[in-house]
């Protein structure tokens, strides 16, 4: 469960719940499968729909750039950018030839459970870039821990964590609150089974 009196938010995103019981999958008590909608085929307006509300819960939070992670990320990442009106970058998970001064930061895959590294081109951000990070979801922050190091490296400010799919029992909700940032999560798994999901209720979620 979440605790109390930090800065986080989830915003009743009913037709994602209902997305998610329809066609979601959990394969195991930790992960739940989506790729019919959010990470592999991709539902377009259901992310717009993201888009929008992230941009939403961000836009009063002078974001410059929003960042993800290949793949799972892109779809939500590239909406809210659309709707913040502000570029999007995502990090690769290989060296691409054609980078020419990448920084680099490795990364513990939760899904895969082996260790890869992240890159993105230096320039791509700049010590003036507030960034948003938006992902597809949200287990034991590895995958934020690595944002923040390529962040740090290249001097860009954390400006905010948009997550489609948070599980509330793992990790990595308490990491991204350890920084301080805010954090808005869509919905919110507080247990799961194949035959049932059990959702966090958004009153039992602390604002600001
Ligand atoms: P973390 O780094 O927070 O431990 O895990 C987040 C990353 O792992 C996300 O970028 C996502 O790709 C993947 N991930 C975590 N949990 C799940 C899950 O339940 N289902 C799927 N499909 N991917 C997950």
């Amino acid at each position: 469960m979440i605790s109390t009196g930090r800065k986080v938010r989830v915003k009743q995103m009913n037709f994602l719940k209902e997305r998610i019981e329809k066609d979601g999958k959990v394969l195991s008590p930790s992960v739940l499968k989506v790729d019919g909608f959010l990470n592999h085929s991709i539902d377009v307006q259901l992310m717009d729909e993201i888009g929008k509300a992230f941009a939403e819960a961000f836009h009063q939070n002078n974001i410059t750039k929003v960042i993800t992670i290949e793949s799972g990320g892109i779809a939500p990442a590239m909406t809210t950018a659309f709707h913040l009106n502000v570029p999007m970058v995502f990090a690769k998970k290989a060296k691409p030839s054609t980078m020419s001064d990448p920084v680099y930061t490795t990364v513990h895959s939760f899904t895969k459970n082996t260790d890869y590294t992240l890159c993105i081109e230096r320039s791509a951000l700049s010590e003036d870039d507030n960034v948003l990070f938006i992902d597809d979801f949200l287990a034991n922050g590895q995958a934020f821990e690595g944002i923040c190091h390529l962040l740090e490296k290249t001097g860009s400010n954390l400006g905010g964590v948009g997550i489609c799919i948070g599980k509330s029992w793992q990790k990595g909700q308490e990491l991204v609150m350890s920084r301080n940032v805010p954090l808005w999560i869509l919905v919110s798994i507080q247990k799961m089974t194949p035959e049932e999901i059990v959702w966090d209720e958004p009153s039992a979620w602390a604002c600001e």
